[in-house]
């Protein structure tokens, strides 16, 4: 296996403000802030090498029985309806919502899937010190799969189906929805003891041993004049002349800064902010409580939990379907005009900001989730049935843009306009 304690000092560059500097020789565990914007750079404490690589394969394993066994059983007068946590998807193209329906089986089945058996694999062949020249892509595609691998959101969304669809019928939550809770606290901890920047490190290190070189990729020096870049799949440093190569630890093609940056976040926010209206205004589900079918809005659906006393659930789906889609739309404007405006007020809380609406913008996918696990255990009959209405669609496309649009959105322009740091 490569060295992968002990590295020497490296350089990095700041993904919120874009200033280089230099990582000091590390022990034990510690945070390290910027020195301009104090945001975090990098983080060591509570991470382990090995813990990831074992939480990744009981995630994995632990899909199969989630796929396979009883999700939820609700029973109603002597009839009874089972689900499986596929079966949602099937039951949103059934009652007419193709798309939806795709995109809740991806973000709950496809891609939790793929994004433990990428890092399954890595991590494994970086333990047994095998080092394919694949290994950097599929690492930074293990990466990015990070905020599409909804199985922690999806966690919230079932809690609110159990206690809603619990007022209206008897409901069992089966072995399937169990193992997947179990899946969702792993992915939490996989977050929390991932030390992305080892793992990097190992690639590079097996890359250059490889290619025979013998050192990192980015050990030469810098030209003088000439500021390094940093490539956005991985935070490698390089020189200035590499802009436009592949990047030599992840192949992602390297950039200053992210292409098209503010044309595209633009583009995506206003069309997050023109459909959050028809989001808002339409119904979004039709949903069984007692013994006939309610049409509800998000706000409508708010106000019903907050009658049946269920403060905490209200609150929740309030702040994630209505907050949240709201906070991030003002957000990603304001520091789409603050580049625009060439404005040095107030980076840093502009960054944090961003920063913030970046780390939530997925946790309002509550309410499609919600409703995912309603449809396919409450088709009884025309009165007692539940599922997605209009704005079900419009609702889960504004969180699809705005995350999108978080991801196109580079904030270290709005710091170029300040200047370097001094
Ligand atoms: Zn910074
Ligand atoms: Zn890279």
């Amino acid at each position: 296996m490569a060295n992968l304690a002990g590295t020497p000092a490296d350089l990095i560059d700041c993904p919120d403000c874009g200033t280089l500097q230099r990582i000091p020789a590390r022990w034990g565990w510690t945070v390290l802030l910027c020195k301009r914007c104090t945001g975090v750079l990098e983080r060591t404490n509570l991470r382990s090498f090995d813990a990831s690589l074992a939480l990744s394969i009981a995630a994995l394993l632990l899909m199969v029985p989630s796929l396979s066994l009883t999700f939820l059983t609700t029973s109603i007068s002597g009839a009874t309806r089972s689900s499986l946590l596929g079966s949602s998807a099937v039951a949103m193209i059934e009652d007419g919502w193709p798309v939806l329906g795709i995109i809740i089986f991806l973000f709950t089945v496809i891609a939790p899937l793929l994004r433990y058996s990428l890092l399954s694999l890595v991590l494994g062949l970086l333990r047994l010190d095998a080092h394919p020249h694949w290994l950097g892509r599929a690492f930074r595609f293990a990466n990015a799969l990070q905020t599409w691998a909804m199985t922690d959101v999806y966690l919230l969304g079932l809690a609110v189906a159990y206690m809603r669809l619990k007022a209206s019928l008897n409901v069992q939550m089966g072995a399937g929805a169990k193992c997947l809770i179990v899946v969702g606290v792993l992915s939490l901890f996989i977050r929390a003891v991932l030390d992305k920047e080892e793992v990097w490190r190992a690639i590079g290190l097996g890359r250059a041993a490889r290619s025979g070189r013998g050192e990192p990729a980015n050990a030469m020096p810098l030209a003088n004049g000439n500021s390094p870049i940093t490539c956005l799949g991985c935070d490698l440093v390089v020189i200035a002349s590499s802009e436009g190569h592949n990047c030599p630890r992840c192949d992602k093609t390297l950039h200053r800064r992210k292409p098209d940056s503010i044309a595209r976040a633009v583009a995506l926010t206003t069309a997050g902010i023109l459909l959050y209206i028809p989001a808002n205004v339409y119904p979004i589900a039709t949903l069984p409580i007692g013994f006939s079918s309610v049409k509800y809005t998000v706000i409508e659906g708010v106000i019903d939990l907050a009658k049946a006393r269920l403060w905490g659930l209200a609150l929740l789906v309030l702040t994630a379907s209505f907050a949240i889609p709201l906070l991030k739309l003002v957000g990603l404007a304001w520091c789409l005009v603050s580049v625009a405006a060439r404005s040095v007020w107030r980076l840093p809380l502009k960054t944090r900001v961003f920063r913030g609406i970046e780390e939530i913008g997925r946790w309002s996918m509550i309410d499609p989730f919600v409703i995912s696990c309603f449809v396919p255990v409450t088709h009884y009959n025309a009165l007692i049935y539940g599922r997605a209405e209009p704005a079900a669609p419009a609702f889960t496309a504004v969180v699809i843009l705005t995350i999108i649009a978080t991801k196109c959105f580079d904030p270290r322009l709005m710091w170029d306009v300040k200047g370097k740091a001094s």
